[in-house]
């Protein structure tokens, strides 16, 4: 994607519909900066997931597009979208492999080294060291890591490939609050790099956001900054 534009994502009035007839949302209009953070709040339901899959190209909206830099995101080759996107969500998916798998997702493009440093980053080297074969350790068994390592272990995959955007998908929904306090930690030392989008349900001070989006009824019903909202 191009660089050095000071706008990064542009919602360009869009619309969408799972069933003909029934707006899930409508007619939204936003532009993000770089680097911008911005959180977005609304009831159980009100279609946060569904512009996350928008964002990323996952769907098509009904009407309207998403750009990033200029370019529509629904026409990002799948092969490109975790160099552009980093997306955490309350599930880690275990894949079939190696502990340093779980980071890759067997991209070989990926470097060890990478892998290292982003395990290294988000705390858990000593955890992966401790293991049979360390990051070779094939991962058979769900029970390998806590709840909390395998949030982090999210975070890792999703950033290991340095994306521009990071969404965050209620990262911290179901996670206790000493657990929740690791990952804002270390979620606060990658922020400069990265434009933030998140999820919630209640306006929480989970990763500090410079605008915070109601949405109610699939419409934006308020855009401003914290301290306004
Ligand atoms: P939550 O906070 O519970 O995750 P949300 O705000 O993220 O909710 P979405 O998951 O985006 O909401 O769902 C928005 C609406 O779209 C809901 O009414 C949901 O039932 C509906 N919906 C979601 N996925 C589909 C689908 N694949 N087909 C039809 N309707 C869907």
């Amino acid at each position: 994607i191009p660089k050095g534009e000071d706008v990064i994502l542009s919602f360009n009035d869009i619309t969408f519909q799972y069933e003909e007839g029934l707006d899930i949302i409508q007619n939204i209009n936003l532009v993000l900066k770089q680097n911008e953070k911005v959180t977005f709040v609304g009831r159980t339901g009100v279609g946060k997931t569904t512009l996350f899959k928008l964002i990323m190209g996952l769907l098509k909206p009904t009407k309207g597009s998403i750009t990033i830099n200029g370019i529509d995101v629904y026409d990002i080759p799948n092969s490109e979208k975790r160099k552009i996107f980093g997306y955490v969500d309350q599930s880690f998916h275990i894949i079939k492999g190696t502990v340093g798998d779980q980071i890759s997702l067997q991209d070989e493009s990926i470097t060890r080294e990478q892998i290292e440093e982003v395990i290294d980053f988000v705390g858990l080297t000593e955890y992966v060291a401790s293991l049979e074969n360390g990051l070779d350790t094939m991962v058979d068994s769900d029970t390998l890591f806590s709840q909390g390592q395998k949030q982090l272990l999210a975070i890792a995959r999703a950033i290991v490939t340095n994306p521009p955007i990071l969404l965050l998908d209620e990262i911290t929904a179901n996670l206790d609050s000493i657990i929740e306090e690791k990952i804002v930690s270390v979620l606060q030392k990658t922020r400069d790099a990265h434009t933030i989008l998140s999820i919630s349900h209640r306006l929480s001070s989970m990763i500090a956001s410079d605008t915070v989006v109601i949405l109610e009824d699939g419409k934006v019903k308020n855009v401003g900054s914290p301290e306004v909202l």
